[in-house]
């Protein structure tokens, strides 16, 4: 079946002699892995030259009985220049992408998490915070895929956490000064970082970006939702400790 859709590069590696395998994350049929033959011999055999994290428009074979598929196109459609210059955002592009590749299942569909990346994308290139739009993001992912975390009462007993709330990375949510965290591994959290978070969750991707965040807070957030993520995804990603 020949399938028409648009992708972003999540990762490639040169295959044989002349090709490239890549992985794209793509609108309609999630994240697919595709042989590109001879780029690698005649570069013009492209429209795209395949670079990490651009957006491309592509026709690939769907072959039934593997997970590798034949791309026959594939035109660059947007290469995000703006933020290829500066190392924190392409930093911060190799998480998201590293994120993705590691949460997505293989050829899942997800419009949600699509629209999300690609939001992402595209204002890395020209915010002013580049901390602030990571922990959007990890928020953002967290709740469309499901590790959303609990923060509007006690994970455990279900009250309103008045105060001195902890965050359990196990439980998910947050634990009032009642209830035992059996595996020691709750954090303190701030009142203000709670609200973040929250303000996060319940509003649109422009909306959650117009929220203010001071340094101790994106701090805070730093430290739960890079452990979170760990922690749900069980494996340490690579690129997380060069966050800056
Ligand atoms: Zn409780």
């Amino acid at each position: 079946m020949i399938v028409k859709t648009e992708g972003i590069v999540l990762k490639s590696f040169d295959f044989r002699e002349t090709s490239r395998i890549v992985t794209f994350f793509t609108r309609d049929y999630g994240k697919v892995k595709g042989v590109l033959k001879g780029i690698r011999k005649d570069p013009r055999k492209f429209a795209s030259s395949v670079d990490r994290f651009s957006l491309n428009d592509i026709v690939y074979y769907q072959y039934r009985n593997s997970d590798i598929h034949l791309v026959s196109q594939c035109d660059m459609k947007d290469f995000f220049a703006g933020f290829r210059q500066d190392l924190d955002r392409m930093t911060a592009a190799s998480y998201a992408s590293e994120l993705i590749d590691t949460l997505m299942p293989a050829e899942e569909k997800n419009d949600e998490i699509y629209n999300l990346v690609r939001a992402f994308l595209k204002t890395l290139q020209t915010t002013q915070d580049v901390g602030k739009l990571v922990h959007t993001f990890q928020i953002k992912i967290l709740s469309l895929s499901g590790f959303k975390p609990h923060l509007e009462t006690c994970v455990s007993c279900n009250n309103e956490v008045v105060q001195a709330p902890r965050f359990s990375l196990r439980l998910g949510g947050l634990l009032c000064p009642g209830c035992q965290d059996a595996a020691g591994e709750a954090t303190p959290i701030s009142s203000g970082a709670v609200a973040s978070i929250l303000h996060i969750q319940r509003n649109t991707w422009e909306g959650a970006l117009r929220l203010g965040m001071a340094p101790f807070i994106k701090r805070e957030l730093k430290y739960i939702l890079n452990h979170f993520l760990v922690f749900h995804l069980e494996r340490n990603l690579r690129s997380t400790r060069f966050l800056s």
